[in-house]
């Protein structure tokens, strides 16, 4: 048991019950902790967790894109210094994995020398499943159509701002995607989202995506699989990427009413195991009660029922000195019938309350 509150307590017979929506109390130390990743040796830097797609050394993670009819290659992009470049007129490249949720780390150079304007200046994209494009573009002193800048949702929407740094410096989008969902039918059931910040800065704030990227026309969907690969555009410009790294993400869908259900029986059968095993008497008890706030369960209410019963009785027949040694069980066991009782949890009313109450008063221990 690890969750603690301010007082060191773990939280138990603490926050609110679970409920249909909820496989947790509020506060719960029976929740699962999240996993431990160490984070990145310095800001941007790849996580424990993270799938290194570009370490600056090799592009084993990539394959060049097919032309039309034509099979899949060894990736052609330059490596040098750290960083992969577009050789243009070979093609996009996207990578040997296939990615639904997740979260991209890239980091992407403009040419230093500026040539062309308006979309002929330093494009390139991040395409999502293939499908879906953040546009990379340099927007330092060009001006393009807003729903094709930089950073912007190519033919959907523009970025928020143009944070654009100067051609040839180093930038860096970090981007939480999520692609979406269809039915049997091909019906969308949920619209992908992208949040995206440029050299930190908020630039794309939760889109939901209209479509997949097209080009002069409204985007539209067209039924995809859950998973496909990252893309980077050949657009014909030397465009540089370095330091690219990504993280699977898990679905964002809340638990329904019926994997709750799983989840609370689940934990209340974890709970009445371990009543079964203890071998303390109060120990036990407070299991068998515990599990009784996840779910029903005969055993466990009958056993809580006849242990609640039982300790209010023998705590009734304390002498002073005994009430005084054991003053802080008392008061917790007597939060406890409060609180399966409060929430009219299984097995409430427990008398143990009442009773533990008028005892306690009469020897004079005070409780709110
Ligand atoms: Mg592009």
């Amino acid at each position: 048991m690890v969750g603690r509150d301010a007082q060191g307590a773990d939280r138990k017979f603490y926050g609110d019950p679970p409920d249909e929506l909820h496989a947790w109390c509020v506060h719960d130390a029976n929740r699962p902790l999240p996993p431990v990743v160490k984070p990145g040796d310095a800001p941007g830097q790849p996580p424990a967790d993270a799938i290194v797609l570009f370490d600056g050394k090799h592009l084993n993670e990539w394959i060049q894109v097919p032309k039309k009819g034509g099979e899949p290659g060894p990736a052609q992009w330059m490596v040098k210094d750290g960083y992969m470049e577009v050789v243009p007129k070979t093609g996009d490249l996207k990578t040997k994995r296939e990615f639904g949720a997740c979260q991209l780390h890239i980091e992407f150079a403009t040419p230093g020398v500026v040539e062309g304007e308006s979309q002929g200046r330093g494009n390139s994209g991040v395409f999502f499943m293939e499908k879906y494009e953040l546009q990379v573009l340099d927007c330092y002193n060009n001006v393009t159509y807003p729903d094709g800048q930089a950073a912007s949702i190519y033919t959907q929407n523009p970025p928020q701002v143009n944070v654009c740094r100067a051609p040839g410096e180093w930038q860096a989008y970090d981007i939480i995607f999520h692609p979406t969902e269809f039915d049997a039918a091909g019906n969308v059931v949920r619209p992908g989202t992208i949040t995206a910040f440029q050299n930190g800065v908020v630039v794309q704030d939760e889109w939901v995506f209209e479509g997949t990227t097209g080009h002069r026309a409204r985007s539209k969907f067209v039924p995809h699989g859950e998973r496909g690969p990252l893309k980077l555009q050949d657009h014909n410009n030397p465009m540089r990427f370095r330091n690219i790294w990504v993280r699977e993400l898990p679905s964002r869908a809340k638990p329904t009413k019926e994997q709750v259900a799983k989840q609370r029986a689940e934990t209340a059968a974890k709970l009445r195991a371990e009543a079964g095993k203890a071998k303390d008497p109060l120990a036990e008890m407070k299991l068998w009660l515990e599990s009784l706030v996840y779910a029903e369960d005969a055993t466990a209410l009958q056993k809580a029922k006849k242990m609640a019963a039982e300790y209010a009785d023998a705590a009734a027949k304390l002498g002073d000195g005994a009430v005084k040694g054991r003053e802080g069980e008392l008061l917790e066991m007597r939060s406890v019938f409060k609180y399966m009782n409060d929430h009219g949890l299984p097995g409430s009313p427990y008398e143990a309350q009442q009773k533990l109450e008028g005892f306690l008063k009469s020897k004079g221990v005070k409780f709110k």
